[in-house]
């Protein structure tokens, strides 16, 4: 037998969890699926140990779901945004400058949260909705799609008949193949480890990018861990490094850790597992087909870099839930408006974080004193420095 719902959910990562709990709570019906049961605890094998920066405007779609109530009284605020050059002949901080959320809002930039966290917290919020119907273990399979619906056939074989699907199944969607979307890749030859540390001073709520050559080192602030300050290590270098430092013997990758980090903090203790992720800059050549939407990772990727990843994500959502009425959901022109008002954001920081992001991994020397004196002068401009501080948050 078919079932109707007005939207189905393809993925149950966080994205994919986020837009069922704001469909959900907006009073839609709601079937998300996702043929991974999420991971909700830290020490469990295959944890995203990954931590996730909430940026202001990401907050009131939250809000609405009934997830930042959850969220909040775990989250850590990050008030400070550091910036170091450490792209001198020794690995030491050469010029650092501190970007104070308090010079453009009377807010942090954003709250720190382990994505472990997020998914406990957001499948309780599910289990509270009715409407919502949350199916670990299945999977999309394949849809057709016609102009008042979309036929889409689960993994068990279900047939779920559907207003519209919000394909939220990550950077290979098997939704955007299904309706044969183009996704174009940009590849770095680079990844990322991304875990936990403790370390001797505290973070004091700072956000701290150390920049060298391969990719940024940076430290973003997380509660206490076992009574020690605590902060979450994104490392992003060339492939061959990464895999050379994950092979490492613990205190001969403390050391090389610790090197990098230049001393900020005093000695970093590594006091989660590894994780390894690899870069790239992705996008989807269309966020629309019939009856079907892309959000999150189906629809851009871009590297860990100034927080931006899962925040266009809620972007996204929030598109789509403002532009949502019982009676027009997944219509064309809904889904046309949708398209309009998200890819002119979204190509913007493709091409920033792209920009950024190329200029971190400066092998170069000459090269990264011209970084250096290019940040400085950007630095030194207070319109711009404010203006640069807006734009990263999403504030304008
Ligand atoms: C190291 C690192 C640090 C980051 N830090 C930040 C940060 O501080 N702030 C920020 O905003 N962003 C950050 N990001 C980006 C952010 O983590 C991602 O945007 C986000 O986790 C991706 O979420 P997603 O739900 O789109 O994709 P995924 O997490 O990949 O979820 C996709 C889901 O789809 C499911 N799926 C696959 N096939 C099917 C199918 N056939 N049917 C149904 N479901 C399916 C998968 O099982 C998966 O659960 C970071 C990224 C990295 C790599």
């Amino acid at each position: 037998m078919r079932e109707s719902v007005d939207i189905l959910v393809s993925g149950g990562g966080v994205a994919g969890l986020a837009a069922a709990a704001a469909f959900g709570s907006a009073g839609y019906s709601v079937i998300c699926v996702d043929p991974a049961p999420p991971i909700t605890t830290g020490t469990a094998p295959g944890a995203d140990l990954r931590t996730t920066a909430f940026l202001q405007p990401s907050i009131p779609v939250l809000t609405a779901a009934g997830l930042w109530q959850r969220l909040e009284p775990h989250a850590m605020p990050l008030q400070v945004m550091r910036i170091v050059d450490a792209g001198g002949a020794e690995p030491v901080a050469r010029i650092t400058h501190d970007f104070d959320a308090s010079d453009v809002s009377a807010q942090p930039f954003g709250w720190n949260l382990p994505n472990w966290l997020l998914r406990r917290e957001f499948v309780a919020r599910l289990d509270e909705l009715p409407n919502v119907d949350f199916r670990p273990g299945i999977a999309f399979s394949r849809m057709l799609t016609r102009e008042a619906e979309a036929l889409v056939t689960l993994s068990d074989g279900a047939q779920i008949r559907a207003r519209m699907v919000v394909a939220a199944d990550g950077r290979h969607s098997p939704v955007r193949k299904a309706l044969g979307i183009p996704a174009h890749t940009t590849r770095y030859g680079q990844k990322a480890l991304a875990f936990a540390v403790t370390h001797a001073e505290p973070h004091g709520n700072v956000s701290t990018e150390v920049h060298r050559s391969g990719g940024p080192f940076t430290l973003v602030p997380l509660p206490d861990h076992q009574g020690k300050p605590c902060s979450a290590v994104v490392w992003m270098e060339t492939g061959p490094e990464i895999e050379r430092l994950r092979a490492l013997p613990r205190d001969a990758f403390e050391a090389e850790m610790n090197t990098r980090s230049c001393g900020l903090f005093g000695w970093l203790e590594q006091a989660s597992a590894l994780t390894v992720w690899p870069i790239i800059t992705q996008h989807a050549e269309r966020m629309t087909g019939q009856r079907t939407a892309l959000m999150a990772e189906a629809a851009h990727v871009v590297p860990p870099i100034g927080a931006q990843g899962l925040n266009m994500s809620l972007g996204d959502l929030t598109a789509l839930i403002d532009l949502s009425r019982p009676e027009t959901i997944g219509t064309p022109a809904m889904l046309q408006a949708y398209e309009r008002r998200r890819m002119p954001e979204i190509r913007l920081r493709l091409a920033g974080v792209d920009a950024l992001n190329r200029a971190s991994m400066i092998e170069s020397r000459p090269l990264r004193d011209a970084r250096a004196a290019a940040l400085h002068a950007l630095y030194s401009l207070a319109p711009v420095r404010k203006g640069l501080m807006q734009l990263g948050i999403g504030m304008r």
